[in-house]
């Protein structure tokens, strides 16, 4: 399997790595089993909360560094890095609250759930943030107690070692968080290890599906953060210059390349042509080159491979019927993986695209009629990842939000990730939640404490 660091901006190799060795293997999964039986009474949280404090340190003193890094893995432009650190912050800050014992009220004994580690986990990581995949899982974990071992995407492999380098560097004992670079098969093998408790994975259906089957198979818990299809629903009063001001972003940042971009706006039937002409102007706007650069506003896709497939993808809808209003020409002046912010229309229920997930800057616009007629749009995915509901009564935005199925919902705001606020879908977009008090709590084990008093 090779894991290279292919840099989408120039073409270039610049690192392959060696497979991991099943003796490495075997070496990471002792180590982390033997930390998780020191770990697992409560013993040590204090030494982790350091390591987590010098790791924010660490991360910020070398933002730029590491930005660089990953950019060079995957094309993304400069950022991500801080973000990382308010991560630590944020568990170092709550974590005596969260792991704190909760008493029950019960009237016939005293009862108690002690929060504890539940075990070695497998973290399998995809490559569009390569530092805050990691951090959103590793970091609540570590708080926890739960040592893990990472398998990155392929084409981040640089990033995913740079950022277990920190944690060992933070004074993390060996074992805490080992980076491999392994098969799919070793995946498996890993998750079905005995010392193993539990998998997560971001990424794929199909990704998804695989590891959650492996754990399944030997009854492990697992948690998945899936792909979406999310909806950007335009309410009748919205306020077009506000959303002139938010909504390039929605559908560019990284590319377009985030699960929760948005990728369907539901816009009322008469307002249709001038969100095309918003969309159409930001869009035309965009500065594309080296994403190093700090004046660059569009990067190239990931890799040769992601792009190939959402130009496949443009191209099966445009020939099942959908209008194509704008892009989707070749970006000739550059030797990157670019691709051309593009706007769909008339994409019907019958197009194979209407359910597929397309990752990259394209934008399918679906007029509705009825406000009834934009939640049903909303609603029709197998996805449930987030949604946007633009509005200026924010009790009715709230009450339309409340009725499209999904993990998360955003009020006249574009998607955003913080590590107070918990993360995750429904449907095909995975379960079980990250960051925030709620994916802290995934893989502890709540141990419920039951007692009476002795009799004399
Ligand atoms: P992917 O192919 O599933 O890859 C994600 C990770 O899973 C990579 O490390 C990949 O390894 C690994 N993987 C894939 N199949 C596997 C298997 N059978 N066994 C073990 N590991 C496996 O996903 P992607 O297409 O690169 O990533 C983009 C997807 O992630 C999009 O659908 C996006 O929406 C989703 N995503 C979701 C969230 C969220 O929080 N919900 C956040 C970001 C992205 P290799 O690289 O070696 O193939």
């Amino acid at each position: 399997m090779a894991y290279q660091t292919v840099n989408p901006y120039t073409n270039e190799i610049e690192h392959t790595y060696a497979d991991t060795t099943p003796e490495e293997v075997e070496k990471a999964l002792s180590l982390a089993h033997g930390l998780y039986l020191k770990w697992h009474d409560g013993s040590g949280l204090e030494e982790r909360k350091a390591v987590i404090t010098k790791l924010g340190t660490l991360l910020r003193e070398r933002r730029t560094e590491m930005a660089e890094l990953m950019t060079r893995d995957m094309g993304k432009l400069i950022g991500e890095v801080d973000l990382c650190a308010s991560f630590c912050d944020y568990y170092v800050e709550h974590a005596n609250e969260f792991l704190a014992p909760k008493p029950i009220y019960t009237t016939s004994g005293n009862a108690f759930i002690l929060k504890q580690s539940l075990g070695v986990l497998m973290a399998v990581e995809p490559w569009n943030f390569p530092f805050y995949q990691i951090a959103r899982v590793f970091i609540p974990n570590f708080i926890v107690g739960n040592p893990m071992l990472l398998k990155d995407a392929a084409n981040c492999p640089t990033s995913a070692q740079a950022f277990a380098d920190m944690v060992a560097e933070a004074s993390a004992p060996e074992g805490s968080l080992t980076n491999l670079f392994v098969s799919y098969d070793q995946v498996s093998e890993i998750i079905a290890d005995p010392r193993v408790a539990g998998a997560c994975l971001t990424g794929s259906e199909r990704g998804g599906r695989s590891v959650a089957t492996e754990a399944a198979k030997s009854l492990k818990k697992s948690t998945l953060e899936l792909g979406g299809n999310d909806a950007f629903v335009v309410l009748e009063d919205a306020d077009m210059d506000k959303l002139a001001e938010i909504l390039p972003q929605t559908r560019l940042y990284n590319a377009g390349q985030v699960c929760t971009s948005s990728k369907r706006y539901i816009v009322p039937e008469k307002l249709v042509p001038q969100f095309v002409n918003i969309l159409k102007d930001g869009f035309s706007k965009v500065k594309m080159g080296d994403p190093l650069d700090r004046s660059t506003t569009l990067a190239p896709l990931s890799s040769k491979k992601a792009k190939e497939k959402l130009t496949q993808q443009v191209q099966l809808a445009i020939d099942n019927g959908a209008k194509l209003e704008y892009g989707f020409e070749p970006v000739e002046d550059q030797e990157g993986q670019f691709f051309m912010p593009t706007i769909l229309t008339g994409v019907t229920v019958e197009n194979p695209i209407f359910d597929q997930e397309m990752f990259g800057p394209v934008a399918v616009i679906y007029p509705y009629k009825t406000e009834e007629e934009a939640i049903e749009i909303a609603n029709n995915s197998s996805y449930g990842l987030g949604n946007t509901v633009f509005g200026t009564n924010i009790a009715h935005d709230r009450e339309v939000a409340s009725k499209i199925e999904a993990g998360m919902s955003w009020i006249n705001a574009g998607w955003a990730s913080l590590p107070e606020i918990p993360f995750g879908g429904v449907k095909h977009s995975g379960y079980g939640r990250e960051l925030s008090e709620i994916g802290f709590t995934e893989f502890v084990n709540q141990h419920l404490i039951y007692e009476v008093e002795p009799t004399a």
